[in-house]
């Protein structure tokens, strides 16, 4: 049959190769009716920190609340400074700014998309004394799939004292120098919102530790700070995990790596496909770290012509992300102007995803790339 579409994402082909087990897991709990934490939770929760080489995992109800609750862990609130680069999804720097922080945007490296060392050092070095002392986090966001430079960001933190917290949202099993990323900062934060690469069947995060106290903590701050039950020493939140969400996820868990070798297949067909395009169009590079490909973000300089054109030919692609962070009209309070930050500002207006998702055939690849060349716009 002749290819005409191919979706960004699909995720119903992958559904029906699990639907067996989770329609079984689901009637089980549905029978047991434990519809929050318990058992299931647990056992998600032991095997998902296994997978990423740390020691304890806290199932949360999203993404951008284990982002919020790693913070409120930190104890970051009002008057102090979090670090963290302007370009990533909204929910990096907003959980920063709910706890009335203040988020200090730094550019990234336009080979990687993420957040640059030598950024941060400015950033740090254009503070007061006084100011650098409130600097209490920094949030490196392994953008795409592909790890942050840690050993950079490490360094720094060691040097002013802060806390790391990895946004790991969109990086599932994904390495730096061999280390599973998650493991390597204070907290990692995880989303499976459903288009991430171990996606549930809704909201559903969890937050990776190495530190007995903060996942004490944490656990605690999970169900509205009471200790024992009803007596609250500190204020939290509901910040609960369904039962269904993790038996599902640790259903899919099992098929991660299988379906991450996939999307690097897919990766790599593109590359080979492209090739003879050359300079004119930016692919991703793969830099000390297993790249697990949650997004394939070209650049281009003709960005916006080349989505009107493959739209036209049934070819769904995103930019992720128009506007960066330090230019929302929300934190038009923080007074950056446009120029600040200019590699963050080049990737908002080159950059696009193309399909990556593991169950994309050969053929709709070729279809892919084979529009691109006739695009004659890179
Ligand atoms: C998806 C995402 C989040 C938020 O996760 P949710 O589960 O949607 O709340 C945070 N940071 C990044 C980089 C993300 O991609």
């Amino acid at each position: 049959m002749e290819i005409n579409t191919v979706q960004l994402l699909d995720l119903k082909k992958q559904y029906k190769t699990i639907k067996e087990e989770v329609l079984k897991v689901t009637e089980e709990i549905y029978e047991s009716q434990q519809f929050i934490l318990g058992q299931k939770v647990e056992a998600f929760e032991k095997d998902i920190a296994s997978y990423c080489d740390s020691q304890y995992g806290i199932g949360v109800s999203s993404g951008t609340d284990a982002l919020l609750l790693s913070l409120m862990a930190a104890d970051v609130s009002h008057g102090d400074y979090v670090i963290t680069t302007s370009y990533s999804f909204f929910a990096t720097a907003g959980s920063i700014a709910r706890l009335s922080a203040k988020p200090i945007f730094v550019d990234i490296c336009l080979d990687t998309f993420n957040i640059s060392p030598e950024s941060i050092e400015n950033a740090i070095n254009s503070l007061s004394s006084e100011e650098r002392k409130k600097v209490k986090a920094i949030i490196p966001v392994h953008l795409y799939g592909q790890s942050a430079d840690m050993d950079a960001i490490i360094d720094i933190s060691r040097k002013y004292n802060m806390i790391v917290i990895e946004d790991a949202a969109q990086a599932i099993g994904s390495e730096y120098k061999g280390k599973k990323i998650g493991s390597i900062g204070d907290f990692g934060c995880f989303s499976f919102f459903p288009s991430k690469n171990l996606g549930a069947f809704g909201d559903a995060g969890l937050i990776t530790t190495n530190k007995k106290e903060l996942y004490e903590k944490l656990k605690i701050l999970r169900v509205h700070g009471s200790n024992p039950k009803y007596y609250h020493k500190v204020i939290g939140g509901n910040f609960r995990i369904d039962a269904l969400q993790a038996a599902i996820i640790h259903i899919k868990l099992k098929y991660l790596d299988e379906w991450t070798k996939k999307r690097q297949n897919n990766a790599d067909k593109y590359r080979e496909l492209l090739k003879e395009l050359g300079d004119k169009i930016k692919l991703p590079i793969e830099k000390e770290s297993r790249h697990t490909y949650n997004q394939f973000v070209i650049l281009v300089k003709e960005r916006d012509e080349l989505k009107n054109f493959l739209t036209k030919h049934g070819i769904g692609t995103e930019i992720y992300y128009p506007v960066p962070l330090h230019l929302q009209e929300c934190f038009s309070y923080l007074n950056y102007k446009q120029g600040d930050l200019p590699v963050s500002e080049y990737a908002a207006l080159h950059s696009l995803a193309l399909p990556i998702y593991p169950e994309l055939s050969e053929e709709e690849i070729t279809y892919v790339a084979q529009k691109i060349k006739e695009s004659k716009l890179c």
